[in-house]
């Protein structure tokens, strides 16, 4: 029987609270466990001497105990102290009984599974997996370990007998879906074989290529992963396709107006991208255009210019902001743009009051309102448009994409879409971005309005915060204007924020003549508007934040910033708040201060901030640093997350989906639910709007 149609249940082992444990895994049926894939393996194939263990390296150790002792540094632990003539190992135990203690004694041999991370004498593992050796008993297993996602309430082991009950009972009655064809040409084995092998490595299989998830029967899996995402967004792209949009008739005078109205002339690529837009917005089919740019390459005026478009034809425009701050901004550019031309801008936020916000909602309801700003209070609202053509989304990738169409469908109006542009400043490459915005058309903002020079990019040690200090010192006496950064690093919120309380406060005793200002998250919206404000107005010298500046805020005067603990941010985050400088004419700087020691990712996460300004290749260096789920912050955008396919290790394979996508499309297309209920299950019930 189809293992599509078979409960859990029907294993043994599954009663209904596991049942009920499995579904918040997404497991439901034999073959959704057959599809929860191990995302890594443990190696206990082989013993890894221990002096030569790196910081961070999982590993098998085996050893004989040397010493066993109790210590009280800080904190009560267990101290045993194993070596295997190699090197030592000290195992720190914080939770341990008195026959554990005593059991753990000299001269018995131990088998550990555990991460080796430097400690006070030597390497240390924490709480390792250990067992007791006989004599003359190997330490190693003849095959990797499968390692499987797991939720609360559901064990490793759980996983892994039912992983092996499935296989053994139904591996062999799984549908095979990818056509002969494309896997003769492309050299995939049988579905059967790929699930076998990869959640039981048969022994003897190459050790390094499984676990770094490049063996051809990861990639068998990946190629059907990336082809169900492939599909499912193409199919979402067909649907929409046949959705109906207004045509906009535009005769171009509101949008003369406007482009007449500003202090600069666009960019090539602005005009570029603005085409681009108007070409869509005359279409039947609602557009769905994502514009990337760099932090800086104006990515506002264009929207605004789309706005310009749909107020031209008679239709009013949403725009979307991730977060208070940011539509704040919004609401101020979009009202110095469109105020003057007797166009009506209003904020929709949180903090209105209840009479404001009725009177708002009135005003959009009765088409006495062009353009409305607001955060995801947008959709969150009893919102009713009374003609809503165009919705904009800033900065996409703080949006899921739940919430951008559930804006969209507020807007519906019997069966007609509003329009969509999406701006992110979170560029990925064309290949990825193929796959990932397979749903969208792109369009790229690849210049930087004239004039800017490049931020003067520099990391110091926070040992010479004096001299840092200093600067900002001499930079505001000189008239400019400068952030200083203290990212959130603790792991309570009170205590990240008592960070940037204290530097501020460190910062006004070190600088009584500068004026100073604290933004950050749990402050009161008028209060951090306020700041913000004044600092704008260049009210206030330097200001102190948490990352709340993050995403979009605009102050060209700003041209010195200063980032603490630089080392534990990523890439694209620090060229985000470095995006905060150089957008006036005015010469900036960018100081990442970090604690030292560095670690080999951070030393090259900091090389990268110096040697390039490069949004793109900033964003392809933060792949290879981190991972693309980080870096799209999967989670936010509701993309699909992954199980196998990883999108820069696997890359390679994305033409070949996409060939094998359009011969489904054309020839199987019987195979396409299938194939996408099987990877993205109920994940995918997004596009089916
Ligand atoms: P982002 O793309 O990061 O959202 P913004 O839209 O905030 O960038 O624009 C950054 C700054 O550049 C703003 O102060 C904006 O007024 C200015 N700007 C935008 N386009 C141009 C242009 N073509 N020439 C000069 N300045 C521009
Ligand atoms: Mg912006």
């Amino acid at each position: 029987m189809n293992p599509e149609s078979l409960p859990v249940t029907v294993l043994k082992g599954v009663g209904p609270r596991l049942q009920a444990r499995l579904a918040r895994l997404q497991i439901h049926t034999v073959q959704d466990i057959l599809f929860h894939l191990p995302h890594r393996y443990q190696d206990r194939t082989r013993v890894a001497p221990i002096g030569g263990l790196r910081p961070g390296e999982e590993a098998v150790i085996s050893g004989v105990i040397e010493l066993s002792d109790v210590v009280y540094r800080g904190r009560r632990s267990l101290i045993v102290r194993i070596s295997d003539g190699s090197g030592h190992l000290s195992l720190r135990f914080f939770h341990f009984s008195a026959a554990q203690q005593k059991q753990l004694q000299r001269g018995r041999r131990l088998r550990c599974y555990g991460v080796a991370r430097p400690g006070r004498d030597g390497m240390e593992m924490i709480h390792p997996e250990y067992e007791y050796l006989l004599e003359d008993e190997p330490a190693v297993e003849d095959r990797l370990t499968p390692v499987y996602p797991l939720t609360e309430g559901v064990h490793q082991l759980t996983l892994r007998k039912l992983a092996r009950q499935a296989l053994e009972r139904y591996a062999g009655e799984i549908p095979e879906w990818l056509p002969e064809s494309v896997r003769e040409e492309h050299g995939l084995c049988p579905i059967g074989e790929a699930l076998n092998g990869v959640h039981r490595p048969p022994p003897g299989e190459d050790v390094g290529r499984l676990l770094e998830g490049k063996h051809p029967l990861q990639a068998r899996l990946a190629f059907e992963e990336l082809l169900a995402t492939q599909l499912s967004l193409e199919r979402l792209r067909a649907e929409k396709q046949k959705q109906e949009a207004p045509v906009f008739k535009m005769d171009g005078g509101v949008y003369r107006s406007l482009v007449q109205g500003l202090p600069f002339a666009l960019t090539g690529a602005q005009q570029r991208v603005v085409a681009e837009i108007r070409e869509d917005l005359m279409q039947r089919h609602p557009m769905q255009r994502l514009v990337q740019g760099d932090v800086g390459s104006g990515k506002t005026v264009v929207a605004a210019i789309a706005a310009a478009f749909a107020m031209e034809a008679g239709y009013q425009v949403a725009v979307m902001a991730p977060t208070e701050l940011l539509a704040e901004q919004h609401l101020k550019n979009f009202r110095d743009w469109f105020q003057p031309l007797g166009r009506q801008v209003l904020g929709l936020s949180g903090k209105l009051g209840t009479r404001a916000r009725r009177q708002t909602l009135e005003l959009l309801a009765r088409h006495e309102l062009d353009l409305v700003v607001g955060t995801h209070a947008l959709f969150q609202e009893e919102v009713a448009f009374a003609r809503l053509g165009l919705l904009v989304v800033d900065e996409q990738h703080r949006f899921g994409v739940h919430q951008r169409l559930a804006l969209r469908e507020k807007g519906t109006q019997g069966g007609v879409y509003p329009h969509q542009l999406i701006m992110t400043a979170t560029p990925i490459p064309r290949t990825l971005a193929q796959t990932v915005y397979a749903d969208l058309n792109v369009s790229v903002i690849d210049e930087l309005p004239p004039g800017r020079r490049p931020v003067q990019t520099v990391a110091i040690p926070a040992t010479r915060r004096a001299e840092v200090v200093q600067r900002v010192h001499a930079a505001c006496r000189e008239g400019r204007q400068a952030y200083w950064v203290c990212p959130l690093i603790e792991e309570s919120e009170a205590l990240q924020l008592q960070t940037a309380v204290d530097t501020e406060a460190a910062l006004r005793q070190a600088l009584p003549d500068l004026r100073i200002g604290l933004a950050h998250g749990r402050m009161k919206a008028r209060e951090k508007d306020r700041i913000m404000a004044e600092f704008k107005a260049g009210a206030l010298d330097l200001l102190v934040a948490t990352t709340v500046i993050e995403v979009g805020v605009d102050v060209p005067r700003a041209s010195l910033m200063i980032i603490e603990n630089a080392e534990r941010l990523g890439l694209s985050q620090l060229h985000q708040l470095r995006g905060r400088v150089g957008r006036g004419s005015e010469r900036s700087s960018c100081l990442l201060m970090y604690q030292p020691p560095l670690s080999p990712y951070a030393r090259r996460r900091l090389a990268a901030m110096r040697e390039t300004s490069d949004g793109f290749e900033i964003a392809r260096r933060d792949l290879e640093l981190r991972g693309p789920g980080e870096m799209l912050g999967t989670r936010q955008t509701g993309l699909p997350r992954f199980r196998m396919a990883d999108l820069i290790r696997d890359q390679h394979l994305i033409p070949a989906v996409q060939a094998a996508a359009r011969r489904i499309l054309q020839q199987h297309p019987d195979h396409i639910e299938p194939i996408v209920r099987r990877w993205l299950g109920r994940a995918e019930e997004y596009g089916n709007v």
